[in-house]
């Protein structure tokens, strides 16, 4: 079995000295555990955040651990009856060929249903993620506008087609022209911006005539600059990412900057919630049933970036931090 582990703690963007790729002897499955080949593999930005030994909501993956992550995978041997070989489950195998887990944490995948990759992006955990931010804490009203970043990603993608299927306006941010198009004529944002013109603030006014009543937080930096000044008295600000700063060693130079969010949030009566998608899993069970029903009716799409080999990861990681990939970025670890 190959595997891909940490090998040291990136400083900034991460590097390919940072990862190591060992080969392991396979371990058989002990009672109540299963072997599996992992398919696919998701590549997520929180991964960065678990490469950090900073605080954070989850321990850290440790120095010649293998990298974590979701994958779809198949049963090669099981010593659980719930089972089989064959069978193909959504497990946390990491990024490596072959993992040995417990039956009981993996979830049986019918391939007949959607295709496999979509358990990791638009009906796996983005999906979750997106829908239970908006639903929970943007709580878009019919009317209402709201603007999300890193929009052609699962999250963000998500977020606009689910405001729009409320009766919400959406307002796309994604970076350089190919990914705008993509906004307007694959998830069929209200307005798409590109957050790298240099006008991007005066387009995001143009865009939100009315004001911004929900920002999907996923990214920070010079976006949440831009929506600031355009957010409605009582908008509300799911947190759910800050992906411009997770490469960051330090804060930026510049004029303190705090009184002028707080201030905002007092004048506006803002509402601002972080939140991290563990807490709501339990509306998978509501999200996952309506989200088939709309890819079905046609109401909501989505997009793979789906990168061939484990030895592509490391690359295909990198680029996602800083937008090369093109939707929900996935690697084919093995042919199906
Ligand atoms: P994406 O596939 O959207 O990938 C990240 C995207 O971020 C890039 O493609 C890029 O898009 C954008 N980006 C990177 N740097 C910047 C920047 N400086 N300014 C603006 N945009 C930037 O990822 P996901 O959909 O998987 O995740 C989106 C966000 O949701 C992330 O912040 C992630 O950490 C967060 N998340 C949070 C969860 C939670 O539980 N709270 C769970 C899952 C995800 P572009 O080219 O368009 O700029």
């Amino acid at each position: 079995s190959t595997r891909i582990v940490l090998a040291s703690r990136p400083v900034g963007r991460p590097e390919q000295e940072n990862f190591r790729t060992e080969t392991v002897e396979l371990e058989a499955p002990k009672p109540g555990e299963a072997l599996l080949q992992t398919l696919y593999l998701s590549l997520d930005p929180y991964m960065r955040g678990r490469m950090s030994d900073a605080p954070s909501y989850a321990p850290p993956v440790e120095i010649g651990q293998t990298m974590c992550g979701a994958t779809v995978s198949r049963v090669l041997e099981s010593d659980d009856p719930a089972l089989r070989p064959g069978d193909v489950v959504l497990g946390y195998g990491g990024w490596q060929t072959h993992s040995v887990e417990r039956a009981a944490t993996l979830r049986k995948l019918d391939p007949a249903l959607a295709p496999l990759t979509t358990a990791l992006g638009v009906l796996g955990m983005p999906g979750i993620t997106a829908y239970s931010g908006l639903m929970t804490i943007g709580r878009p009203e019919p009317g209402e506008t709201v603007v999300v970043a890193a929009a052609t990603g699962p999250v963000g993608a998500t977020v606009g087609q689910i405001a729009r299927i409320k009766g919400a306006r959406a307002v796309g941010i994604a970076g350089g022209p190919e990914k705008v198009a993509l906004l307007r004529d694959h998830f069929g944002f209200d307005a798409a911006i590109d957050h790298r013109a240099p006008d991007f603030a005066e387009q995001l006014a143009a865009a939100t005539p009315d004001g911004i009543d929900v920002y999907f937080e996923n990214v920070g930096g010079a976006v949440f600059d831009a929506v600031l000044p355009r957010l409605n008295q009582y908008a509300r600000i799911p947190v759910c990412g800050l992906v411009a700063n997770y490469n960051d060693t330090d804060l930026p130079p510049g004029p303190d900057r705090l009184p002028l969010l707080m201030s905002n949030i007092l004048r506006k009566s803002l509402t601002v919630r972080g939140f991290i998608v563990s807490e709501f899993m339990s509306q998978a069970a509501e999200y996952i049933p309506a989200a088939a029903q709309w890819i079905a009716e046609g109401k909501l799409s989505y997009l793979e970036d789906v990168v061939e080999g484990l030895d592509h990861a490391v690359e295909a990681f990198q680029g996602l931090l800083t937008g090369k990939n093109r939707g929900k970025l996935v690697v084919e670890v093995s042919a199906i």
